[in-house]
């Protein structure tokens, strides 16, 4: 590990810099002092080096770090029913193990969307305060669902039935200071009794809580895979509509268009081979929806929607890059990619402090020897990581 004496002193890292608004690179410098960047220069502008920590190499990319929009770091891989039954003591201690190990893969801001017991707003202290190194995070404590919906695990989720049970479980997560609100309307692949496309919440039910959550200026996040619930959870204010791997319907995509819905895309799954310790109904439920997943996508790119990535609790390493290859493996170009876990959940999710190289904004930066727009496995590459300003992986390699 490289060690510095300051650990927010002023940086230059010299090398191929990604422009996010072109999604290109370009030879040239980024200086940051504290935990910010302070400076961006390129073709004949030259840095200051005086008192910086300069880390040259004409052969990098340099280029934001990644942002992971959707993840759980409770979850190790495995059924949910054996997670379910962790003592939240071993949940934490996988969710710190999982959040230094996002980072040293690059990943330095991430949205957790969902974790029994308000575990994650513990992690997320232990980051904040720097008793460890880990990820930006958002975080939004367990989510809701009704009592025959989708992951109703009593911890995991509250569970709320009718209009007076929903607004009070909205404001039980807002007690805890949530980031945002996650809501669960239809089913997934891991409930059994609860079909993806099928939407069992009322539209009425579905407006209050996201009326509740907006009413107090917090971001609505509504897993959906698909069907009718696409257009309450649309015309009730969602954010940011998650998974949505059956959202093929022309007049769905056309409805998230034009409210400027932010959709989720967590693939990855669909492409790996099928995970043995998975229940038959979930694999196959993967498996039927991979082809409409990739439909989604498709339709979602061309009708220029704001598109965010993640790995969806998968924790292996490069989890997040092993979602962005799905992303392209679905359609989108490596510009795209990068972009989904750059730029756009930077601006739509932190408040436009973070996803870019551009003065004053987070120095979040991450270094790789090969260039990731060329093949976006090349992030699997990365040796260097900045997290706020801080190197937190520097791997030994020469400089040349
Ligand atoms: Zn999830």
């Amino acid at each position: 590990m490289f060690e510095t004496n300051e650990t927010y002193g002023r940086k230059v890292l010299i090398g191929n810099i990604l422009d996010s608004r072109t999604m290109t690179f370009h030879y040239g410098f980024v200086e940051t002092e504290g935990k910010k960047i302070t400076k961006i220069g390129q073709g004949t502008d030259q840095p200051d080096c005086s008192g910086a920590l300069v880390l040259e190499d004409k052969h990098s990319y340099i280029l934001p770090g990644l942002i992971e929009s959707h993840n759980h770091l409770y979850m190790d891989p495995g059924p949910f029913a054996e997670v379910t039954q962790r003592p939240d003591t071993e949940l934490l201690k996988s969710m710190l193990r999982n959040a230094q190990t996002q980072l040293h893969d690059g990943v330095t801001a991430q949205r957790d969307c969902g974790t029994p017991n308000f575990l994650d707003q513990r992690v997320q202290e232990m980051i904040d305060t720097g008793i460890i190194d880990g990820p930006k995070l958002l975080t939004c404590g367990p989510w809701i669902t009704a009592t025959h919906g989708h992951g109703a695990w009593p911890g995991y989720a509250l569970i709320a039935d009718g209009e007076d049970e929903c607004r009070k479980a909205v404001r039980t997560v807002l007690r805890h200071h949530v980031d945002f609100v996650k809501l669960f309307i239809t089913g997934g692949t891991a409930s059994k009794f609860a079909p993806p496309d099928f939407c069992y919440y009322t539209e009425r039910e579905i407006q209050v809580m996201a009326e509740e959550a907006k009413r107090n200026n917090k971001q609505v996040c509504i897993h959906i895979h698909g069907g009718k619930g696409i257009e309450y959870a649309v015309k009730a204010g969602a954010d940011t509509l998650e998974h949505c791997s059956m959202v093929t319907d022309d007049r769905q995509i056309e409805l998230i268009a034009k409210n400027g819905v932010m959709m989720m895309f967590n693939n990855g799954v669909r492409f790996a081979p099928p995970n043995p310790l998975l229940p038959k109904f979930e694999l196959e439920r993967v498996a039927k929806t991979k082809e409409s997943s990739i439909i989604a996508v498709q339709k979602a790119l061309k009708a220029g929607i704001d598109i965010g990535v993640g790995a969806d609790g998968y924790q292996d390493n490069y989890s997040l890059v092993w979602a962005m290859e799905a992303f392209v493996k679905s359609g989108a170009s490596t510009q795209q990619a990068l972009k989904a876990a750059g730029e756009t959940p930077g601006r739509r999710l932190f408040g436009g402090e973070r996803g870019t190289l551009d003065v004053g904004k987070y120095a979040d930066i991450i270094i790789t020897n090969e260039n990731p727009l060329d093949n976006i496995s090349n992030l699997r590459k990365l040796h260097t990581v900045i997290r706020e300003g801080k190197i937190v992986r520097r791997d030994a390699r020469p400089m040349v």
